[in-house]
C-alpha cells in the first residue's frame, strides 16, 4: 500500500525535499481514493486510483511543504 511506501521511504530517508534536498522529516494527512470497480460479470473489485499526502521537509530553515497526489516523484531508488 501506499502508505506503507511512504512511511518507508521516510524512515529510510528515501524522500528528498526538492527544494533543499535534505530528507522529508514527515507527513500528515494521508488519504486513499478508492474507486470500486465492476466487471461486468457479477463480481467487483476494488481498484485503488492514489491517494493524497501532505509532505513537510522539516529540515532546519526549510520551510517546503507540499499537499499531492504525485509524492512518487519524490522518491529516491
Ligand atoms: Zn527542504
Amino acid at each position: 500500500m501506499s502508505l506503507q511506501i511512504i512511511k518507508d521511504a521516510i524512515t529510510n530517508k528515501k524522500m528528498l525535499c526538492p527544494k533543499c534536498n535534505g530528507p522529508i522529516q514527515k507527513f500528515e494527512k494521508y488519504a486513499e481514493t478508492v474507486d470500486a470497480v465492476w466487471d461486468g460479470f457479477g463480481d467487483s473489485r476494488v481498484e485503488s486510483r492514489g491517494s493524497r499526502v501532505t509532505l513537510i521537509c522539516g529540515n532546519d530553515n526549510c520551510p517546503w511543504n507540499e499537499r499531492t497526489e504525485y509524492w512518487s516523484q519524490y522518491l529516491q531508488d
